[in-house]
């Protein structure tokens, strides 16, 4: 009989009239189950809930930007895109960087576009992390960076953002920096928190990394959403960061289009050139026809990004005001589409029962924001998402304004 190496696990199949173990050799994320997003999606799709849990608009993309997808792939553009990306959108994104960060980087050598940015995080990690590297990542932490490095061998070393206002601190990420750090992934504006760092953040980034061979990829796809007449400190805008940095940024959350799934990334050369020999096997090319449209779209209407912050300041500020009133306790929101609320007026269920007691109950989703840390560290606050009209914002905020206590 044929030894199956590596089983641990398994319900059985059938074997001359035995039961197998199922040939499942031992996880390589044993922590890891379906993510908080799909689980709250469903649960609203489930329970008739206003979904306010993942990030995504509940309003339509530009009506031009998909004409052009049907231009397209009606002239022709259905089969594969360049590696790197359709060259009229890189051309688009460098106009864009330049204008925006004062940044040139080369439309040949140093710009790629992606299969959203979870696939350019992902490929940044496997492109540069070797088994026993350390990646320094800042908790709460959007969920798929860990698993991106414990794939590749490497290990989460997580510096705090301190609730309540989710600012990090320097001192201790100078603490985690050891011989072993690869890596550090950033994200500002930050999901979950809508916390923005600021020029000093990028400071303080850039001297503890100055003659390292530490890489930076910054996770910008809310680079549009910041609020109250601040800038977006992107590292592009930094040129102690720049040079050993891989910025990220996400057409889905600009164009209303996150089931299109198509990002981009930017490098220096040599590090852009090591990104490829990864991106070109993990997905070799991103869906032709949106590219074209893209670039056409961001040439035609290039303050269509840029008029994005007071469009999302708007629904941040009417989903306010719909909460006054309620039990919940607002927290600052300087950026991203998410709106923190602490809920410890209403309950003291941990932050993932109480988000499902909203959804089931109260019919309105949420995402808990203890499992963005890797302790579970849960502060009773759930995240809701405002990228959505005003119709939808209304009818949350008058059954979350109904709320009255949720207990065990
Ligand atoms: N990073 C952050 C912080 C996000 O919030 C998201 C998605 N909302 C992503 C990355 C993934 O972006 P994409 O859908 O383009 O993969
Ligand atoms: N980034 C989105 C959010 O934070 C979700 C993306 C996903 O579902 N993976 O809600």
């Amino acid at each position: 009989m044929a030894t199956i190496i590596g089983v641990t696990s398994g319900a059985g199949m059938m074997h001359n009239g035995r039961a197998m173990p199922l040939p499942v050799p031992p996880s390589k994320l044993p922590a890891v189950g379906t993510t908080i997003f799909t689980v709250m999606s469903r649960l609203a799709a489930e329970h008739g809930a206003i979904n306010l849990s993942q990030g995504f608009p509940d309003f339509a993309p530009p009506p031009r930007l998909i004409e052009r997808v049907g231009h397209h792939m009606a002239a022709g553009a259905n089969q594969y895109a360049p590696m790197a990306g359709a060259a009229s959108l890189r051309e688009a994104i460098a106009q864009k960087v330049e204008t925006l960060y004062g940044a040139r980087y080369d439309v040949e050598g140093e710009i790629t576009v992606t299969a959203g940015a979870t696939q350019a995080i992902y490929t940044a990690v496997a492109a540069f992390v070797r088994p026993g590297d350390e990646v320094i990542v800042f908790a709460p932490v959007y969920d798929s960076y860990v698993p991106a490095i414990e794939l590749n061998g490497g290990r989460a070393v997580f510096a705090t953002l301190r609730h309540p206002d989710y600012r990090p601190d320097w001192d201790e990420v100078a603490a985690l920096i050891t011989a072993r750090t690869r890596m550090i992934i950033i994200n500002t504006p930050h999901n979950p928190s809508g916390a923005v760092w600021d020029d000093a953040d990028m400071a303080a980034l850039q001297r503890l990394t100055q003659g390292t061979g530490i890489i930076v990829v910054a996770d910008e796809v809310y680079e549009h959403m910041v609020y109250d007449g601040v800038r977006h400190e992107s590292v592009m805008r930094h040129p102690g960061l720049r040079e050993r940095s891989i910025a990220v940024s996400s057409f889905g959350k600009t164009y209303h289009i996150t089931g299109w799934k198509i990002a981009y990334c930017l490098a220096p050369r040599e590090l852009m050139a090591e990104f490829r020999k990864a991106h070109q096997y993990v997905v070799f090319a991103v869906n032709h026809p949106m590219q074209l449209a893209l670039a056409d779209f961001m040439r035609e209407q290039p303050s269509f990004a840029t008029e994005l912050a007071p469009f999302y300041q708007d629904k941040r500020d009417f989903f306010r005001r719909e909460l006054d009133g309620s039990g919940f306790r607002l927290l600052p929101c300087a950026g991203t589409y998410f709106q923190l609320a602490a809920y410890e007026a209403l309950s003291g269920l941990p932050d993932i029962e109480f988000a499902r007691r909203l959804t089931v109950d109260h019919g309105v989703g949420a995402i808990p924001v203890s499992v963005f840390t890797p302790g579970g560290e849960d502060h009773r606050i759930v995240r809701f998402c405002f990228a959505k009209g005003e119709a939808t914002l209304a009818a949350a905020g008058e059954r979350l304004r109904r709320v009255a206590r949720i207990t065990a």
